[in-house]
């Protein structure tokens, strides 16, 4: 079975923050791939201007250029409607019946997938990720584990990552305000960002 990490985001845009947490979970879980997947329109976000699904996983794509173990998917983007993490794994699923999923995710994502579509079915097609990002404590990490583990079932792996608190929205908010977002974004998506003239108002 290949090992298959599957890293879903908003990325608007993506960050180093989004790139390193896909790297330390690929070392971590000896991951023989990473697939970066943007959202297509997210009924979480719903509400915010959030830039179109091409434009979002364009910029991704320019991240992980010349990295021959990352690549983007188009699959929620080019779906009509609201898009949810479930269906996207059920697919991959279907599709890569040789590929086991790893689904990564911050620790922040851990507090609030319970109120995600069917949660259970992300357990049941995947195994998770979660990196500890310095916020929370791992103890209160490892209880949640639990608390998820007996409500669901399937198997969460606590990734320890580094605390940097980096955001799309505190990029967004500096663009905004005429500040430098050089080195939070990768060269290639800074130039992009610039020539599209993207979040210089919302
Ligand atoms: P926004 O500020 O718009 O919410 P974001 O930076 O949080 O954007 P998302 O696209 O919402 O990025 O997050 C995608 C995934 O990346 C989530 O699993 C989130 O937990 C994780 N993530 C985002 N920023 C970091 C970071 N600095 N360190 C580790 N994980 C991160
Ligand atoms: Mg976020």
């Amino acid at each position: 079975m290949r090992k298959i990490g599957i890293m879903g985001g908003t990325f608007d845009p993506i960050h180093i923050g989004h790139l390193m947490l896909a790297e330390w979970a690929a070392g971590a879980a000896g991951l023989d791939e990473t697939w970066i997947v943007p959202t297509g329109i997210s009924y979480q976000k719903a509400g915010r201007n959030v830039l179109p699904g091409q434009e979002r996983l364009r910029m991704a794509e320019l991240a992980v250029e010349g990295n021959e173990k990352f690549r983007c998917l188009d699959v929620e983007v080019s779906r009509e409607g609201y898009t949810y993490s479930y269906e996207t794994l059920e697919q991959l699923r279907l599709s890569f019946p040789d590929c086991t999923f790893y689904f990564i995710m911050g620790a922040d994502c851990l507090y609030s997938m319970e109120r995600w579509k069917y949660p259970e079915k992300i357990f049941q097609n995947a195994i998770l990720l979660a990196a500890a990002r310095g916020d929370v404590s791992m103890d209160r990490l490892r209880d949640k584990r639990q608390e998820l583990l007996q409500r669901y079932g399937g198997e969460i792996q606590l990734l320890p990552f580094l605390p940097l608190p980096i955001s799309s929205s505190i990029i967004r908010e500096r663009i905004q305000n005429g500040l430098s977002v050089r080195y939070m974004v990768p060269d290639k998506v800074l130039s992009y960002i610039e020539e599209k003239r993207w979040y210089l108002d919302t």
